[in-house]
């Protein structure tokens, strides 16, 4: 078996929501099998199982404990992978459907958002040396040290995969999805965003922070570590879709390529004392409760003996146990939380030497009557909180104003010269 015929192939939610959509997976998959490739697919459960399952455990209790959160949501995927072997069967090819488990992905203990921390992939390799066609239940491992079943964070099943083909050294990691690939902005939200044919790991990394979740943030992590070729393509209809490379194999770009949006939640702490060490007791307490913190931002108190304000935001999912790690810290007078904030992000390569990108991200937001609530910058990306209501009306206004849609902007080739996707816009 050559690594190199290995590709893998991920098909998410919607890709297998109903019976003929499990069919069409399957018809892919056997596509790519008769055109001589070892196929490993990896699958999303169906539709809003994901979310039913969710609601399910809230139905029966207001704290479902983490390892039995994993036990249930892991189920979904399974019933993915059962199904579409059935459906290879009745094409005539032999499959395999194999848990998270049993296809060795080993993670670390941390119930609902686990970290892969090894692929043991050799049953993976007896299968696809017997001629098997391998399904393998997306977003979910098994603890090293506890032997329980994890799963790996909402998206996850996107970092399955790209996991799996590092293990096999395949050739390609092809994310299948309900959208023709990654676009300069959702295009449920933007009628004319464009779709990229190419886009960076970098540029892809900072998109998956800031809201475009096409691809999990974690998958493209682990892509780029592992030197992984990833596309990202639709499952719907045939086209090259977008391809993640490596920054050398992308030329000048323009200043911004996409904007993205996110709902957060925020926490705001008042009359914090202003010493130090304190910052690192609020983040300490943070990060041992496994929270994710996204945007900081502190003020220096004006006279020497007054008290600093501290705002933060993280994922809505993370809210309640950010406040209880900061119940305990008695450090501040008030812990004030916002279940709903927007965020709005302007990402692009090109931002670095084209100046004036930030003013024109904040000047069209007040032309448009939409408060900046706070302002977090990296060398390629500016991010703005805002009103969630107003996330719609940003991200068109800030798409326009940069000339990224389908009719305002021409199209650019990597300089790679075996990479050259084209596709119309
Ligand atoms: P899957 O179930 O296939 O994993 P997801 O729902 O996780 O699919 O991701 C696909 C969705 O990501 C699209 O339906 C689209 O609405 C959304 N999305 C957000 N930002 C972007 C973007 N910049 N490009 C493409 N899709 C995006
Ligand atoms: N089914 C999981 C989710 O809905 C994982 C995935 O789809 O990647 O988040
Ligand atoms: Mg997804």
């Amino acid at each position: 078996m050559a690594a190199s015929e290995i590709v893998v192939m991920k098909f998410g939610g919607t890709s297998v929501a109903e019976p003929d959509d499990i069919r069409r997976a399957a018809g892919r998959i056997v596509a790519a099998r008769q055109e001589g490739k070892l196929v490993v697919a990896v699958l999303s459960a169906r539709g809003k199982t994901t979310d039913d399952l969710v609601d399910m455990a809230y139905e029966v209790s207001d704290t479902p404990a983490a390892r039995e959160m994993d036990m249930l949501l892991s189920t979904g995927e399974r019933i993915s992978c059962a199904l579409c072997a059935m459906a290879i069967h009745d094409l005539g090819y032999n499959a395999i459907s194999l848990t998270g488990s049993q296809a060795g992905i080993v993670t670390d203990s941390s119930h609902t958002k686990a970290r892969i921390l090894d692929v043991r992939a050799d049953r993976i390799r007896s299968a696809l040396d017997e001629d098997r066609i391998v399904l393998v239940a997306g977003f979910q491992g098994v603890s090293g040290d506890s032997r329980d079943v994890t799963t790996l964070g909402r998206g996850g099943s996107d970092t399955t995969a790209v996991a799996i083909a590092a293990a096999l050294g395949a050739e390609v990691c092809q994310i299948y999805t309900d959208v023709r690939g990654v676009f300069s902005a959702d295009p449920r939200l933007v009628s004319n965003a464009r779709l990229l044919p190419f886009v960076s790991f970098e540029e892809m990394l900072e998109m998956a922070a800031s809201g475009a979740r096409v691809l999990q943030l974690r998958s493209v992590e682990y892509a780029r570590n592992h030197g992984i070729r990833m596309e990202c393509r639709s499952s719907f209809e045939d086209g090259p879709g977008t391809l993640v490379l490596s920054e050398q194999d992308t030329m000048e770009r323009p200043s911004v390529t996409a904007v993205t949006h996110a709902e957060e939640a925020r926490v705001t702490l008042t009359g914090l004392r202003d010493e130090p060490g304190i910052a690192g007791r609020v983040f300490g307490a943070l990060a041992d409760a496994n929270v994710n913190v996204d945007m900081i931002i502190q003020n220096e108190p004006v006279s020497a003996d007054a008290t600093a304000d501290l705002s933060f935001t993280v994922d809505a999912g993370d809210l309640g146990s950010a406040s209880q790690a900061l119940g305990g810290l008695d450090i501040s007078e008030r812990i004030e939380t916002d279940e709903r904030v927007g965020k709005v992000s302007v990402v692009g390569a090109g931002m670095r030497s084209h100046p004036g990108v930030a003013a024109t991200v904040f000047r069209v937001l007040g032309d448009n009557g939409i408060n900046i609530e706070m302002i977090a910058t990296s060398p390629i990306k500016i991010s703005c909180v805002i009103d969630a209501d107003k996330i719609p009306e940003a991200v068109r206004a800030l798409h326009e104003a940069f000339e990224l849609g389908t009719d305002a902007i021409l199209e650019e080739e990597p300089t790679g010269a075996e990479h050259r996707p084209r596709v119309a816009p």
